[in-house]
């Protein structure tokens, strides 16, 4: 199969659907890559890169789109790319169609059968292609909080580890799935004080089992959040309500019980943010205050971290990718219902009943 790979058009979007590793794999399953010129560059991949392993570079994205079998990506294709896609071609890619109704009806205008990395599943119950960027965006989140700490961000000028003699920064990390567990880790591993806090009794058994000694749990009830929260240095919103927007824990009016120059890092502002007063930002303007309080809410906090999250991400696709060009989609869906589960538009119908609902149309 001819596996495309064009470079990513969205605004700040640096990563890449296929790494030079990814690509070697396929070509040694027999496979061809076709990868747009500059695809890479984002992420630290140049095209000798993936020359270096026998992919071709392809000048234009159009060129891509007309030659592929499969198209592999990162983010939904934007309109532009929509137009290029035909009847019968593959595209694997994150989607999130849910809301985006135009998006939709191009793809199913388009004939092409498309597998959205959000809604492949895994044996766990887990959401395998979304965790990677889970994982990034936990350990990133007490990093852009340490930064948003400092004084010259607006912060209150604690450091997250304290030094000999002065005690570390307060973290509350509202959430115990895989955002809030890296988040956790990687807070504790600069020597904050960290607690956790989550409403899965099972969940915080599984964490104070593997991570006691380095953070505390607590019941994510509404008092414990509300005297962590009033206490905390850093808070780091984590939590995931599956299909759902997330809720709202920390009111406006809880703001003013914490410590002037606290920081929030809303990790969760790409489901709507579990703080009243969170709205998304971006990575070049990420930080804004109310009422003295620090927010962070950036929605693509991986972008930051493309190269890292660009590999991460290849790690994770790569078996499904190898399955949909060994087998073609039809026979890989039959034989993994974990990747049937991502089927969500083929030959102009939707495929994701959920995805259905949430857009008023029949799958
Ligand atoms: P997850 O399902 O692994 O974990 C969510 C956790 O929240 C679960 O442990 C659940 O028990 C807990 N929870 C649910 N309701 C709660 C409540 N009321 N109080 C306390 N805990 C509660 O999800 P995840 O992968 O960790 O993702 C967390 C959030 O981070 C999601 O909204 C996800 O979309 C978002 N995210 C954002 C970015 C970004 O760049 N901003 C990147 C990756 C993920």
């Amino acid at each position: 199969m001819l596996i495309g790979c064009p470079k990513e058009i969205k605004p700040q979007e640096f990563r890449v659907g296929v790494t030079p590793n990814a690509a070697q794999e396929a070509i040694a399953h027999g496979h061809d890559v076709l990868i747009e010129t500059g695809a890479g560059r984002g992420a630290g991949f140049e095209d000798a890169d993936y020359t270096a392993v026998g992919a071709q570079i392809a000048a234009t994205a159009a060129d891509v789109f007309e030659r592929a079998e499969m198209i592999v990506k990162v983010k939904e294709p934007q309109s532009a790319e929509r137009k290029m896609l035909r009847d019968g071609q593959l595209l694997f890619t994150y989607l999130h169609l849910a809301p985006d109704p135009e998006q939709t009806q191009d793809l199913l205008k388009s004939g092409c059968t498309a597998i959205a990395y959000e809604t492949v599943t895994d044996a766990q119950g887990g959401l395998p292609l979304l965790a990677p960027m889970s994982e990034v965006a936990g350990r990133l989140a007490p990093q852009v909080g340490a930064w948003t700490l400092q004084k010259a961000n607006g912060g209150r000028g604690v450091l997250m580890g304290g030094v000999p003699g002065v005690g570390p920064a307060k973290v509350a990390v509202i959430g115990g799935g895989v955002v809030g567990t890296h988040a956790a880790r990687v807070a504790a591993g600069m020597g904050a004080d960290v607690t956790v806090l989550d409403r899965s009794l099972p969940r915080m058994r599984y964490l104070d089992d593997v991570f006691a000694g380095q953070f505390r749990t607590r019941y994510a009830s509404k008092a414990n959040t509300a005297e962590l929260v009033a206490e905390a240095d850093l808070v780091i919103g984590a939590v995931l309500i599956p299909g759902a927007a997330a809720p709202k824990l920390v009111t406006r009016a809880q703001l003013s019980d914490m410590k002037p120059g606290a920081a929030i890092v809303d990790v969760a502002i790409d489901q709507g943010g579990c703080f009243e007063t969170s709205k998304a930002t971006t990575h070049e303007d990420p930080i804004y205050e109310v009422d003295g309080i620090m927010h962070y809410c950036v929605a693509n906090m991986p972008g930051a971290v493309a190269r890292t999250s660009t590999i991460a991400l290849g790690n994770a696709t790569m078996p499904f990718m190898l399955a949909l060009a060994n087998k073609g989609w039809r026979k890989a869906c039959e034989d993994d219902p974990h990747l049937l589960a991502g089927l969500n538009v083929h030959a102009g119908k939707l495929t994701n009943a959920p995805v259905g609902e949430a857009l008023g149309l029949d799958a």
